[in-house]
């Protein structure tokens, strides 16, 4: 599943993959996967709205 974050390695936005969400304390969502790219680990905050339709997302293609 396609989510696209800054990549550090390749100092460019670069899509990434393994995706884990999790909730941060604040209620925002930290999503946590790899550069396609170059592998370097990639981070990026979601608002509950976008972690909720990535959610969706995510089970569509699980189907
Ligand atoms: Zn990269």
């Amino acid at each position: 599943m396609a989510l696209e974050g800054r990549c550090m390695g390749c100092r460019k936005n670069r899509e990434m993959r393994d995706v884990n969400l999790s909730k941060t304390k604040r209620g925002t969502f930290m999503a946590k996967g790899t550069c396609t790219k170059c592998g370097t680990k990639m981070a990026r905050i979601l608002s509950v709205t976008q972690a909720e339709e990535f959610k969706k997302k995510q089970k569509e293609v699980s189907k």
